[in-house]
């Protein structure tokens, strides 16, 4: 293995900025590695060769004329493929987009490209965003690198993977219900969920509008800090974006101090149903943060049991509303046009044929929760629901700086295990979505392994709106604790390949 892939992002964008090393090395490297290992690990959809290394020149030619590069230039990124690239082909991990290559790019996109990030290319995801695994992925799943035949969550699991693989150091997912956070801690790396409208949604593929959210995935606190920074910011292209300073997350990252920091547990996670090793790993985090000078405290939000079954009726009715546009004459995949047929015969074959089977699961629960008869009953409850939500959070936020719980009831589960169970799949999100219902901050930052099956452990911080820099402070010292503790980060190495 190139020692070139197993730099931080920090590390090598200085390494760059230095001479010491060139972008075109670095991003030929992970090339290299991708070509070695993604057989396997299937972390990415498109590998964009060409593009990738003419960013690295780019960013090689600057530093000759001298010209200042930002703290992120030279370094590669997976970018998970719900958002648009200009000339690259973007699916949502869906048939229905097979072969569309978007006319533009997304803001998140352009930012990347600006901050001279070189985008190695597009990562698998479940179809639209929809699971917890990658298995609804039209193009097959993704294999976590510590366990080829176990999950590594989803929707995001081919950003995770990557990371995890030592394909990417950077990698970008969403968040909707957990989609960032849950794969972060099924691979052992660190994700985060900005404040809903703090990164922008131009040009990234809606699932569910109120809740969807971008955000970083690195395998450090610090490197996620960075790319934070990089992506946030005001978008007058996209309607729900805040106009506020970004926060200062990377100088927290660094800082990583909570002493005096009012730490809440959240009571409802955690006891039945959640894995023995994964309660044990979080204990031991809550002792770990109480011994570095935070003051602990227990927290009651009683709604938040009832986050699952709410966010199960407004994604999925939000989703039935986005999706109505993937009706076979705008976009990629159409059937059946052989000109004996009507505009709506085609674009209900196309329909049939481009969606799988949870992407129709959805549009079918969602188009009932709307309809006249049921919309009070079902979407306006769940409605009411996530205001009560917020209020539990507004509550918990009055008396402490920051909640804790485990990220996911369970580590990495095997692929096929819950793949005809939806109900067990939407469990791998129990402790993530009230952040999405709410729209607040939150991160998974790995915490060891559960000793009975030597997998990865997250825990979750959640911070409120516009205060995200408290994930990194949390974040960090719980990190830089850590690898004291093992004497070396969590992820030394691939396990698995
Ligand atoms: N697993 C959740 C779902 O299936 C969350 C997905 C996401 O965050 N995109 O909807």
């Amino acid at each position: 293995m190139s020692e070139l892939i197993k730099k931080t992002a920090a590390e090598t964008a200085a390494a760059v900025a230095a001479g010491e090393v060139s972008a075109v090395e670095v991003a030929q490297a992970h090339l290299d590695r991708i070509a070695a290992v993604d057989e396997k690990v299937n972390a990415f959809l498109h590998v964009d060769t060409e593009g990738a290394l003419a960013a690295a020149r780019a960013v090689d030619a600057k530093r000759a004329a001298g010209e200042e590069l930002g703290p992120l230039a030279g370094v590669p990124l997976a970018l998970k493929d719900v958002f648009t690239t200009r000339g690259v082909p973007t699916t949502a991990g869906s048939k229905i987009l097979e072969g569309w290559i978007p006319p533009y790019d997304a803001t998140l996109t352009r930012r990347l490209k600006d901050a001279g990030i070189v985008i190695l290319g597009k990562t698998n995801m479940d179809e639209f965003a929809m699971g917890s695994s990658t298995e609804n992925s039209a193009y097959g799943p993704t294999g976590n690198p510590w366990d080829l035949t176990r999950i590594p969550g989803g929707s995001g699991g081919g950003s995770a993977a990557a990371l995890a693989a030592y394909e990417a150091p950077l990698a970008i997912g969403t968040d909707t219900g957990g989609s960032i956070r849950q794969p972060g801690a099924v691979t052992g790396t660190v994700g985060v969920k900005p404040t809903y409208g703090t990164v922008s949604r131009y040009g990234l593929i809606a699932f569910s509008s109120s809740l969807d959210q971008g955000g970083p995935c690195a395998r450090t606190v610090l490197d996620a800090a960075l790319l934070h920074e990089a992506i946030a910011g005001h978008d007058p292209l996209d309607s729900t974006s805040i106009d506020a300073p970004v926060r200062p997350m990377v100088e927290a990252a660094r800082r990583a101090d909570v002493k005096g920091l009012r730490v809440g547990v959240v009571k409802e996670f955690g006891g039945e149903g959640y894995q023995a090793g994964v309660m044990q790993r979080f204990h031991e985090s809550v002792e770990l943060l109480r011994s570095l000078g935070a003051e602990v405290v227990e927290v009651s939000c009683p709604s938040f049991s009832y986050a699952l079954p709410a966010y199960y009726l407004i994604a999925p009715s939000e989703a039935s509303s986005n999706l109505a546009r993937f009706d076979a004459m705008r976009y990629g995949l159409r059937v059946g046009d052989d000109g004996s047929r009507s505009a709506e015969e085609v674009t209900a074959l196309t329909r049939e044929a481009g969606f799988g089977a949870e992407v129709k699961r959805r549009i079918m629960l969602g188009t009932y929760a709307l309809s006249s008869g049921y919309y009070d009953a079902y979407y306006g409850s769940a409605q009411k629901v996530r205001t009560l939500i917020t209020r539990d959070f507004e509550r918990a936020f009055g008396d402490v700086d920051v909640l804790v719980s485990p990220t996911t009831p369970t580590t990495a589960f095997p692929i096929g295990e819950r793949a005809d169970d939806p109900m067990a799949m939407y469990l791998a999100d129990l402790c993530t979505i009230p952040s999405n219902l709410a729209g607040n901050s939150a991160m998974s930052v790995p915490v060891g392994l559960a000793p009975e099956d030597n997998l990865p452990v997250g825990l979750q911080i959640i911070a409120p709106a516009l205060a995200d820099e408290r994930l990194y402070l949390v974040g960090a010292a719980v990190e830089a604790a850590l690898n004291d503790k093992w004497g070396h980060p969590l992820l030394e190495e691939a396990p698995a390949l």
